[in-house]
């Protein structure tokens, strides 16, 4: 069962020995926050030179164990993805653009000189866990976050690309990002430090990227924020991206910008609502956009909306935006229209309530 991009790899599946009952399930998907309940299995790969990928597997969620000398835990040679399953109103189960994010994945491994995974199995992973824990899938507006990631297994102190890695897949049902429909946040721009430049890791999803922006994200806290937005490297004036989403203005001509490729994640939401938005006849611009600008745009009236998108919460309208030299309100603080259309429409899409013209659901 080798792959080597045509060979299939035929998963092994051992449910659980001890099934949760439905009542505990039942308890446990009450008091949904974000990433802390998982439900009762995982996939999981292994790779080594000599037999590529092999000994795939379903099994009970368990411990790694790990050699206190694996790689992983000294020279964080990990990736990681984030994707999301939905359950319609006819109890189908939708994946949402999964080839896109095993094909960013991909590009992580290639990044961080990791073994790459064939797409094929990302996927078949991914759609094997939603399987066998379907019945995790929150109804609602909740959804079921997958987590696949793959970290450095090889046992050495050297620093080198590892000779092994484990793939695995987590999932964790998450309830409504919002409670009480789409809140605007505020965001801190954090002018201390920075999260990616030219050449670096900013455009994979490596978790190093991530410990990195917690003091940043830490600093936005400080100063009252939900969120920290980071500027380029180089110059410190060009807005890119916040820690964990991509960030759209919305103009008084009705167009939209957005931070162009290089530096930053390549939202899988981002090029969504880059091809609704054409799609309808908005241009949009892919183009760098200074925080001096922003603020003039803002106060004179030109900028109407801004927003922040990303799986976990689609789109959050941006009210303010604070900095060490004074804050700015948009759209009066308020969520406006541009980024709550788009919101509905994808999320219609998502859910299977819309019409998937773009081929961009799975069903599972
Ligand atoms: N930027 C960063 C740094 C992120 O971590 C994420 C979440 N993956 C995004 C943007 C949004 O990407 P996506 O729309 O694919 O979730």
């Amino acid at each position: 069962d080798k792959v080597d991009g045509s060979i299939w790899l035929k998963f092994d599946i051992a449910p659980t020995a001890n099934p949760v009952s439905a009542t505990d399930r039942a308890a446990k998907l009450e008091n949904l926050g974000f990433g802390r309940v998982f439900t009762e299995h995982m996939a999981i790969v292994h790779y080594n030179q000599a037999q590529g990928w092999h000994g795939a597997k379903v099994e009970s969620r368990a411990n790694f164990p790990l050699d206190p000398a694996t790689a992983v835990l000294h020279y964080a040679q990990e990736i990681f993805e984030g994707l999301k399953a939905y359950k319609r109103d006819d109890g189908g189960i939708n994946l949402f653009r999964p080839d896109a994010n095993a094909r960013r994945f991909k590009n992580s491994a290639d990044r961080m000189a990791m073994a790459p995974i064939p797409e094929a199995v990302f996927i078949e992973a991914v759609e094997q866990v939603v399987r066998i824990d379907r019945d995790w899938i929150p109804g609602g507006e909740g959804s079921l976050y997958l987590r696949p990631f793959m970290i450095a297994s090889e046992i050495f102190l050297g620093v080198k690309p590892s000779a092994e890695y484990i793939f695995a897949v987590i999932a964790s049902p998450v309830g409504s990002y919002f409670k009480r429909g789409p809140a605007p946040v505020s965001i801190w721009v954090s002018e201390n430090y920075t999260r990616a430049a030219v050449g670096g890791t900013g455009a994979v999803k490596c978790g190093g990227n991530y410990a990195a922006s917690l003091r940043a994200q830490a600093e936005a806290i400080d100063h009252g924020c939900d969120q920290v937005v980071f500027l380029d490297a180089l110059e410190r004036r060009y807005i890119e991206e916040l820690g964990g989403m991509n960030v759209f203005f919305v103009f008084d001509d009705g167009s939209l910008s957005t931070p162009p490729l290089g530096t930053i994640l390549p939202g899988i939401t981002r090029d969504s609502i880059i091809a609704l938005a054409r799609e309808a006849g908005t241009e949009v611009r892919e183009e760098p956009y200074t925080l001096a600008q922003w603020r003039t745009d803002a106060a004179s009236g030109k900028l109407k909306e801004a927003f922040a998108c990303g799986t976990a919460a689609v789109i959050s309208p941006i009210g303010k935006v604070c900095s060490a030299h004074g804050d700015f309100v948009i759209n009066g603080g308020e969520a406006g229209p541009v980024a709550m259309g788009l919101r509905k429409q994808l999320v219609d899409i998502q859910y299977g309530r819309a019409p998937d013209t773009h081929g961009w659901i799975r069903n599972v």
